[in-house]
């Protein structure tokens, strides 16, 4: 089982990261992929990755801190992107809930990180909330740049949206907000075609019932690939190929790391 969204650096998790992996190792988890949100934490991901084996990075700006996107930041993440262990550019995207960054400038941050992903050969991590027209349209105007695979993280958008995407190409990534009591999300999960989802936590975000409101970690994946299999009407041992396999092709970097 595998992660393929996670927040290890965070204050919450981040005094406890060596004994989550190890637990992890021992849960037979086999690899995590620590996202990047701002200068600090892409610097802790990547010190994150050389540190542990199992751990991976992307590098990217969150829609969040688009304000924050200049100069340095590109040549640090230019530096990180060819970095063995850096598998993706992320978590990137449009936050309209939040509004944290203006709405222009996150649109323009976005398109530059497709591009720059695109230079070199890194897919996508998504973050897109409550801006899936503007997103589509950035993904189209964008397109030519769009060769190494798109992930929509803890994507919360609608079963029609997830085939259009899907016909692109695109991946889905669920975490702990499936297993929510009234959550419906069985339309939109069997919306997406089953070589296109992957599992993540999110964490120290959105725990799975049953235990929600408490501190996540991926050692919760096995609930998350649970609720899939039932989903998708398979035996749990088959959702676990089927990430793995959808995890290596969009991820190709690591598959030099699981020998
Ligand atoms: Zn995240």
């Amino acid at each position: 089982m595998l992660d393929t969204h996670l927040h290890l650096d965070d204050p919450k998790l981040a005094d406890n990261a060596e004994n989550i992996i190890t637990d992890c190792e021992k849960a037979g988890i086999e690899f995590v992929i620590n996202n990047s949100c701002d200068m600090s934490s892409m610097l802790a991901s990547v010190a994150l990755a050389d540190r542990f084996k199992r751990v991976f990075a992307t590098v990217g700006m969150h829609p969040h801190d688009s304000k924050s996107f200049d100069d340095a930041f590109v040549a640090k993440m230019t530096e990180f992107a060819t970095h063995p262990k850096v598998v993706a550019v992320g978590e990137i995207g449009l936050d309209y809930f939040y509004d944290l960054s203006d709405r222009a400038t996150q649109r323009d941050v976005f398109a530059a990180q497709i591009e720059l992903a695109d230079s070199y050969k890194l897919p996508l991590q998504l973050h897109i909330r409550d801006a899936y027209g503007d997103a589509w349209d950035i993904l189209r105007a964008q397109r030519k740049y769009l060769n190494s695979g798109v992930l929509w993280h803890c994507y919360s958008g609608s079963a029609e949206f997830a085939r259009q995407a899907a016909k692109e190409g695109h991946y889905f990534a669920f975490g702990g907000a499936i297993t929510f009591k009234n959550a419906h999300k069985e339309e939109v999960i069997a919306s997406v075609p089953i070589n296109r989802v992957l599992s993540e936590t999110d964490s120290p975000y959105l725990s799975p019932e049953p235990l929600r409101g408490r501190i996540n970690t991926p050692l919760n994946i096995p609930i998350i690939v649970a609720k899939l299999a039932n989903v998708y009407g398979v035996d749990v041992a088959a959702m676990e190929t089927q990430i793995h396999n959808n995890a290596l092709k969009l991820f190709p970097k690591i598959r030099a790391f699981l020998q």
